[in-house]
């Protein structure tokens, strides 16, 4: 095999708490992770030039050794000791950037994914999630993904049952926001209330879709938000439609809506479409 083609999924979070801050200045989270079909296409072809080249249908995207995909590729032949015989990697880009949707992450775990079967090197996920982890600290669990528990940094994970399926729509108002600069300011502005992280743990063992609904919860708006009226903005014409809860992604700007009427998402959609390009209808995986 030389070549191989894997969707890349997007994340949400259906809650985010911060839950203190470690002495090299990472935050520590406890959050509540859940894939949606929303994805990049990522191919990883083997060539025989020496070299890893990258290319990505968004001109804003790096397409150097910046790009997280690229750093997955160098640090699995680090990892391996494999000689890189050269690499083409093609990203055709859907996920919006820089947007709380862990999409470099996701297309840097395409990458060690791929290259794993490719060079038959049968690490397995324990082993990829430790290489992913030098890359960043969401790309662990976008190896695994699913519904997932995320503590530590975000790479100490533990299985949660399946959300109950219900459509997302998902809305980038048109400003990206460094995931650095929204956790450098948490400190200053932890709001009072936060995550019912275990009420939501448990309404997904009790597949309660309402109790998820009315859970999700992320501490980060209290910077974000603040910030930027358009998430606000968001919230309002998804509640306004029918979305049965809606919340932030990560450190934002991306905010979603769960919808278990299929008109009501599309009507939500719709309206936010027209004034937020980047604005996607997908489901919950
Ligand atoms: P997270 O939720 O993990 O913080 P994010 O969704 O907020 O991630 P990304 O889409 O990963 O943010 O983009 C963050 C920055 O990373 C962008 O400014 C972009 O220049 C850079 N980047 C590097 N590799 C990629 C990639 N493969 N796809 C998108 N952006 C990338």
């Amino acid at each position: 095999m030389n070549s191989i083609k894997l969707d890349a999924h997007a994340k949400i979070n259906l809650t985010l708490d911060v839950t203190g801050k470690l002495d090299n200045g990472y935050h520590t989270v406890r959050m509540v992770m859940q894939s949606v079909g929303l994805h990049d296409n990522v191919t990883v072809e083997k060539t025989d030039d020496g070299q890893i080249t990258l290319t990505c249908d968004r001109p804003y995207v790096p397409t150097d050794g910046r790009n997280l995909a690229v750093r997955a590729a160098n640090a699995f032949f680090a990892h391996t000791g494999l000689v890189c015989p050269g690499l083409r990697i093609d990203i055709c880009k859907r996920i919006p950037v820089a947007a709380g949707l862990a999409g470099g992450s996701t297309d840097a775990a395409a990458v060690l994914r791929a290259l794993d079967t490719l060079f038959e090197t049968n690490l397995g996920l324990d082993t990829l999630c430790e290489i992913g982890l030098t890359l960043g600290a969401d790309v662990p669990y976008c190896l695994r993904g699913g519904t997932m528990l995320a503590e530590g940094i975000g790479e100490v994970l533990s299985p949660l049952p399946a959300a109950p399926h219900c459509l997302v729509v998902l809305c980038k108002p048109a400003f990206a926001v460094s995931t650095a600069a929204v956790y450098a300011q948490i400190d200053d502005h932890m709001p009072d209330v936060r995550p019912d992280t275990a009420g939501m743990c448990q309404a997904l063992a009790q597949g309660d879709y309402n109790g998820v609904c009315h859970r999700l919860y992320n501490v980060m708006e209290a910077v974000t938000a603040v910030r930027h009226a358009e998430i606000g903005q968001i919230k309002d014409i998804l509640l306004s439609c029918g979305a049965d809860g809606a919340a932030m992604s990560g450190s934002g700007p991306t905010t979603f809506g769960l919808f278990h009427d299929p008109n009501k998402a599309q009507m939500a959609f719709n309206r936010l479409k027209a004034i937020f390009p980047d604005t996607h209808l997908t489901e919950i995986l």
